[in-house]
């Protein structure tokens, strides 16, 4: 054997909804005023498409059904750019907060917008919130019947929105017999320390450099695909501030957000990055 193996590919993908939807502020915003409040995601998601396309990647949008229903033109455009559409659910709500059937209901809701208003086929999940957890074993099974191809739903680590730290670090079947994959946000290990590495406040609030090195670490001293996230609201300092959230939530929500866009054309430059389709049929490659 001569030379480098080439890079990796890792998986791409941006979780859209807009700033009211986010988990952090559930309390404070209810569901039945988002209709009523200045939606921003369709400009922000045009802005994530220019980086994208300067850059020359693809990746996947796990979009909301609420926001599909409202934005088909937006669908149309990202499928048209060659990415992947995929499901984030119909309204942010929480795996957790619901049981089999509900969960079902939900999944189906949203598949039958999506898919509707972007004419093409949905096959990737990813829970709200990474809400996939011990709570729910029979969320998988669900997805599986429904034949999606794979989900991204799992945090195998412990924060105060979300983690199931006993789940493994990289794809697994989680339901036996069916083509299911799990791919879990990516985590970086050292020693027997374990830190969320995916995206979204990770990535916005840490210098790059440390985003840098954890998916160069999992990339070369695991082997194996990272995959990162970001949300439209991140590259959007404009947004409208929620006065009541929690201090935490607000801390965490608006740092960084002018930064964004720059630290986001390093990381599409450094790495090479791919829809999450397509690194789901590596690993399935691999794993056979
Ligand atoms: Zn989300």
């Amino acid at each position: 054997m001569t030379g480098a193996a080439p890079p990796l590919l890792n998986g791409l993908s941006v979780d859209v909804e807009d700033w009211f939807q986010v988990g952090a502020f559930e309390r404070v915003i209810a569901r039945d005023s988002w209709d009523a409040l200045e939606r921003r995601v369709e400009a922000n998601c045009d802005t994530i498409l220019r980086l994208f396309d300067d850059a020359g990647v693809k990746g996947t949008f796990f979009t909301l059904g609420w926001i599909a229903q409202r934005h088909p033109q937006m669908m149309r455009r990202i499928a048209a750019m060659g990415h992947e559409i995929a499901s984030h659910g119909w309204d942010h709500a929480r795996v957790f907060t619901m049981d089999a059937t509900s969960f079902a209901a939900d999944l189906h809701r949203a598949r039958s917008v999506l898919e509707d208003v972007s004419n093409s086929a949905v096959t990737g999940y990813r829970a709200p919130s990474f809400s996939i957890d011990a709570r729910t074993p029979w969320a998988h099974e669900v997805l599986a019947e429904q034949g999606y191809l794979y989900s991204s739903s799992v945090a195998p680590i412990v924060h105060d929105h979300y983690g199931w730290r006993e789940a493994a670090r990289f794809a697994f079947r989680p339901v036996c017999g069916a083509d299911l994959l799990e791919v879990p946000v990516t985590t970086v290990e050292v020693g027997n320390r374990r830190m969320a590495a995916g995206g979204g406040g990770f990535f916005r609030v840490l210098p790059y450099t440390v985003s840098r090195w954890a998916i160069s670490r999992v990339n070369s001293h695991d082997r194996r695909p990272a995959l990162t996230y970001f949300h439209p609201w991140e590259i959007d300092p404009g947004q409208p501030k929620v006065p009541h959230a929690p201090l935490r939530s607000r801390l965490r929500h608006y740092t960084n957000l002018a930064g964004m866009a720059d630290k986001m054309r390093r990381l599409l430059a450094d790495f090479r990055w791919g829809r999450m389709d397509e690194l789901v049929r590596n690993e399935r490659e691999r794993m056979a």
